[in-house]
């Protein structure tokens, strides 16, 4: 099997749980702090690898005790690092306050501003060349993800592209893309002036939005198509995004048909938010045969 590979961030996330939000000049005290895993391109990567697929990853971290701890869990799940690089920059972090329900994340991207063209090694361009699919998210720079996509493009590559957080990008480019995969909101910032319906009959069989527990709307050339989401009672969402999209992917690798490939991420994201952390749910092969998909 040709590679996988994914070109994105590598993170550790702080999580803050408060009942009280600090005004300027305040303190105040919070309730419990945890640090887990994360960063998207990370995130998507441990979704392929804990499915089995052996995926390259390509990024950046620190030289410091949360890069050490980020390439350890890497290796736990099967990654190979020969394309992450070490940076004199710190390691990415999040820093996400948990708040009544709701939710503020600080992204402090450091090492992972660090991927750019002039940074990759010159095999890289190989490793794209022998992928099977690359995969792409919004938190590297813009510049090197536009250059990986014009060169998957003319090398007859498949990129899907994961444009999260939101980010505009060019018609032109968004041709090149196989598959996009926003969420209501970021479908919303890369096409302000069409609603939900125009978007999806403008880019049949590339766009797949995804839309929480509800499911996952694509438009298959005659029909706009709901793929519904599992019904199940979660714990932590964070990641159901991430997870879908590496378990996508896994499908789409596997020849699935697009519904069928929409269907096995939605199982594997509804697996996974019922664990804690964006990884602590991912569930492996096994995992997914028992749940009978
Ligand atoms: P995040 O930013 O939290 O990673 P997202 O906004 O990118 O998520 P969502 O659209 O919220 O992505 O979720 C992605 C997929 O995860 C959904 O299409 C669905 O299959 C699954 N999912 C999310 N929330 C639930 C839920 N409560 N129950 C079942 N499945 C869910």
């Amino acid at each position: 099997m040709k590679n996988v590979t994914v070109v994105g961030s590598l993170a550790i996330d702080n999580i803050i749980s408060t009942g009280v939000i600090p005004n300027s000049g305040e303190t105040v005290f919070g309730t419990s702090f945890d640090t887990a895993f994360g960063g998207k391109g990370a995130n998507q990567t441990v979704a392929l690898g804990r499915l089995g697929a052996r995926p390259f990853m390509v990024g950046a971290v620190g030289n410091d005790s949360n890069g050490k701890a980020i390439i350890e869990n890497l290796k736990k799940n099967q990654i190979n690092l020969d394309f992450v690089g070490t940076v004199p920059q710190a390691t990415g972090t999040a820093h996400i306050i948990l708040y009544d329900d709701d939710n503020r994340i600080i992204v402090v991207p450091s090492a992972n501003n660090e991927v750019t063209l002039d940074n990759l090694k010159d095999d890289f361009w190989s490793l794209l060349k022998d992928s099977e699919l690359v995969i792409l998210q919004n938190e590297i720079p813009q510049v090197t993800n536009e250059a990986i996509i014009n060169y998957c493009y003319e090398h007859h590559v498949n990129v899907l592209l994961n444009p999260a957080p939101a980010r505009k990008i060019s018609e032109e480019l968004i041709e090149k893309i196989t598959y996009l995969t926003p969420n209501e909101h970021e479908l919303s910032i890369l096409f302000p002036h069409l609603t939900r319906e125009a978007a999806l009959a403008k880019y049949p069989q590339k766009l797949v939005v995804t839309l929480g527990s509800k499911g996952v709307y694509f438009h298959d050339g005659k029909h706009e198509i709901l793929v519904p989401a599992f019904k199940v009672k979660p714990t932590d969402t964070t990641g159901a995004g991430d997870t879908f999209n590496g378990a996508f992917a896994y499908a789409i690798l596997k020849h699935l048909d697009l519904k069928n490939a929409i269907k096995f991420g939605n199982l594997a994201a509804s697996i996974s938010v019922q664990g804690f952390g964006a990884q602590g749910g991912m569930p492996t092969l096994e995992k997914m045969k028992e749940s009978e998909f």
